[in-house]
């Protein structure tokens, strides 16, 4: 039930101030509400097989084409938040997908999408916003690959 006014309160924001107190609400929330003693196990093959069936191979967030043997089975409801080991709480994904929505709630997954699409409407339309983002991003990404050269370096040695 707090989570649905939380819902409601995304609705009825009117200041940026009001946006960042929801996001960390929402941060509270999920990190009140983990569940730590849940089991982890791995699915078998078959299992796995069922998965990626449930989407014809596609990625169930962006959509894209996935491959038997290089695919994650995603959680619908995240094991932090005590979603069980069973196939129905699967669904395939693409690794960056998966990697991106991490253990998320719904609702904070519904906040980063709609200020996701809301920023690249900001880029295309090359406003100053915009393009401050589009700057802010690249950048972002750039040092992401670096570390990841980096660390990819340091394994060779
Ligand atoms: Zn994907």
């Amino acid at each position: 039930m707090k989570k649905l006014s939380e819902l409601k309160l995304l609705q009825s924001i009117k200041t940026g101030k009001g946006l960042i107190k929801l996001i960390f609400s929402l941060r509270t929330i999920r990190r009140t509400e983990k569940v730590t003693d849940v089991k982890r196990t791995a699915l078998t093959k078959k299992q796995r097989e069922r998965v990626l069936e449930k989407t014809d191979a596609h990625c169930h967030i962006c959509g894209i084409k996935l491959e038997p043997n290089d695919f994650h089975a995603d959680h619908v409801k995240p094991h932090s938040a005590g979603g069980i080991h069973a196939e129905n709480n699967y669904l395939p994904s693409c690794a960056i997908c998966n990697k991106l929505r991490w253990h998320y709630s719904p609702e904070e997954i519904q906040v980063i999408l709609k200020l996701g699409v809301w920023a690249k409407t900001k880029v295309l339309d090359e406003s100053d916003l915009g393009v401050a983002i589009a700057n802010h991003f690249v950048k972002h990404e750039m040092s992401l690959r670096q570390k990841r050269k980096g660390s990819a370096n340091k394994k060779e040695v």
